[in-house]
């Protein structure tokens, strides 16, 4: 998989790519991430990537023919206009776009051998950014400073996804992932390791049991019941 990313803060992107498994991916040449400053495409003698709203307003906005730019730049490198077409994509990051969830994270890990991610800032970007990219995602009912941690979010849960990089995790046993008997979308089912007794709270009896049958019976009742707490918790916005 390789990812380009558009931002205008590279260093932002820095420390998370140059640690643990995303750092590894790298290195064994699982994936690669390539990170474009917008700027570069600027032609202006001040490299000016942003102007004030029309209409007026508070704020900068990205504009239009810099990312277009920018973008024809990325697509003509010669390793990604060698990838296939339907098997590239150019996701714009923004509070308003699709909801970025596991599902989202699992259908791009099969589908795509890239993704261009841009990153907005400031106010935002110029709305005809839009007719430049074929998907849109939000990581969240939250507004960011930028969109370099978003771009984060989807290389790391990517990442963790694709088929080379799996052995190392188990997503298949985790949280949002199908259950493979019941086929139930369920949170992953509590998990313990030394000492057996913190605080007063021992681990689980039947964890101790070594009867596997019980273990996985008793895994797949907890999940259910994390998953319904989970549910219950509704819209509450109080921590
Ligand atoms: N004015 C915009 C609005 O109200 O929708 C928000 C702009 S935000 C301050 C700057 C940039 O951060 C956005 O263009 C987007 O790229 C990124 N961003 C912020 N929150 C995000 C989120 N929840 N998901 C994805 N990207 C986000």
């Amino acid at each position: 998989m390789r990812y380009d990313i558009i931002t205008l803060f590279p260093d932002m992107l820095q420390g998370p790519l140059e640690a643990s498994i995303l750092k590894r991916a790298q290195a064994a040449g699982q994936v690669e991430v390539h990170i474009h400053n917008m700027r570069d495409s600027a032609t202006d003698h001040h490299k000016t990537v942003d102007d004030t709203p029309y209409g007026g307003g508070a704020g900068m906005v990205l504009k239009v023919d810099i990312m277009d730019a920018c973008l024809k730049a990325v697509l003509a490198e010669p390793e990604v206009a060698a990838i296939a077409p339907e098997r590239r994509r150019i996701i714009l990051l923004t509070p308003q776009g699709k909801r970025f969830r596991q599902g989202v994270a699992r259908h791009i890990a099969e589908r795509y051998d890239q993704i261009t991610l841009i990153c907005g800032h400031y106010e935002g970007f110029d709305e005809r950014i839009r007719s430049l990219v074929d998907a849109e995602l939000s990581i969240g009912d939250f507004v960011l400073t930028g969109g370099e941690l978003p771009a984060l979010v989807v290389v790391d849960a990517v990442t963790r996804l694709l088929p080379s990089v799996i052995r190392e995790e188990s997503p298949e046993e985790e949280s949002f992932s199908l259950t493979a008997e019941t086929g139930e979308t369920l949170l992953e089912y509590p998990q313990y390791t030394r000492p057996p007794v913190f605080n007063g709270q021992a681990v689980p009896e039947v964890l101790l049991s070594g009867h596997h049958a019980e273990i996985k019976k008793w895994r797949l009742e907890q999940a259910r019941m994390k998953t319904r707490r989970v549910a219950e918790q509704g819209d509450d916005e109080t921590i």
